[in-house]
């Protein structure tokens, strides 16, 4: 089994070797896809390499103060009729994740996988998998620190900074390592402005989301003795309110945070039949088994996964699984 310094360098040479490289990320992008996205490109372009940065759709806006955030292209918007031989991938746990992206990549395409999720497939050529790294940036700041030393700049850090932010909550989840603050020490050294970023990434909310957030509210439910808490947006209440993705985007929060719940759901009826699953636990129950039963994955503490079918149908196999899981 390789190690990860072997990865780490196997990763450096895919990227000294080669141009012209293709940067994409996961579907409904995060903090960490989208600073791991920059992160890369600010690496390639202190490189002196030609890159595209595309994403299926589109990135969160509150994302848009990092530097190049308007770089990433949204594919559902701006079509590409190029082709890549040479793929990144950050924060991708399995191609699927990649979205609908596939036409890009050439019949030879070569993909670098860099990720932190332990469900990672290893869908690459090249892989770089850290289950025990915090973000996906965490991983790219590994990178640089012992490949790529010149290229840290304040862009680069703050992009870094941004991913390892989100990832833990603002540095309260459980993967706040001594590694995490001291990586989060030396990038604030660049300058940047905590306070501000945090704000942006983490702290604004918009008035669509309390619009929706006062409906979903009205969904709130518990089961099997309030360890498990449901909270559900319906395609009717997103067309009612007028809101989208990044208005919606942080409700999961609110069922899980509840005292006394171990499992905090949110169902988000994305379209017809189709229903988006998100897991938080706040106890020992591992999420990210319980959606890779339903064939999503994630982290033992977030994790989710699409379903087909109703609302209610996913409610009903979700609770099927959790009182196995619970009892
Ligand atoms: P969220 O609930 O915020 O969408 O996702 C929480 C975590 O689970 C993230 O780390 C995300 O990457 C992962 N995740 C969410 N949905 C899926 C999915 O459908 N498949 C996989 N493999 N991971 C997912
Ligand atoms: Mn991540």
């Amino acid at each position: 089994m390789q190690t990860y310094r072997q990865a780490l360098a196997q990763a450096s040479q895919f990227i000294k070797d080669h141009d012209q490289f293709l940067v994409v990320s996961h579907v409904n992008p995060d903090g960490d896809a989208t600073g791991s996205v920059l992160a890369v490109a600010h690496l390639l372009h202190f490189l002196g390499k030609s890159y595209m940065l595309v994403n299926e759709g589109a990135s969160p806006r509150r994302f848009s103060f990092l530097k190049g955030f308007e770089q990433i292209i949204n594919l559902s918007e701006t079509p590409v009729d190029q082709r890549f031989r040479y793929v990144i991938a950050v924060d991708v746990a399995d191609q699927e994740r990649l979205g609908e992206i596939g036409p890009l990549f050439s019949d030879d395409a070569e993909l670098l996988n860099i990720d932190h999720h332990p469900t990672n497939t290893r869908f690459g050529q090249v892989n770089v998998i850290q289950p025990e790294a915090a973000s996906t940036t965490e991983i790219l700041y590994d990178l640089c620190q012992r490949h790529f030393q010149q290229a840290f700049a304040p862009d680069l850090a703050e992009a870094l900074y941004t991913g390892l932010l989100t990832d833990t909550g603002g540095f309260r989840y459980a993967n706040t390592t001594h590694k995490v603050l001291e990586m989060a020490a030396d990038l604030l050294t660049y300058n940047l402005r905590p306070a501000k970023i945090a704000q942006y990434a983490l702290e604004t909310i918009t008035t669509g989301h309390i619009k929706i957030l006062k409906q979903a509210l009205d969904t709130l439910t518990f089961a099997y003795e309030q360890q498990v808490a449901l909270m559900s947006v319906s395609l009717e209440a997103i067309h009612q309110t007028g809101v989208d993705r990044d208005d919606i985007d942080g409700l999961v929060g609110y069922p899980s945070n509840i005292a006394g719940v171990k499992v905090g759901i949110l169902l988000k009826e994305v379209e017809q039949g189709q229903v988006k699953v998100s897991l938080r636990s706040r106890d020992t129950v591992n999420v990210a088994e319980i959606a890779q039963v339903f064939g999503g994955g994630g982290h033992a503490k977030a994790a989710g996964f699409t379903y087909r079918g109703t609302l209610a149908e996913a409610k009903q196999a979700l609770l099927a699984k959790l009182e196995e899981v619970l009892h």
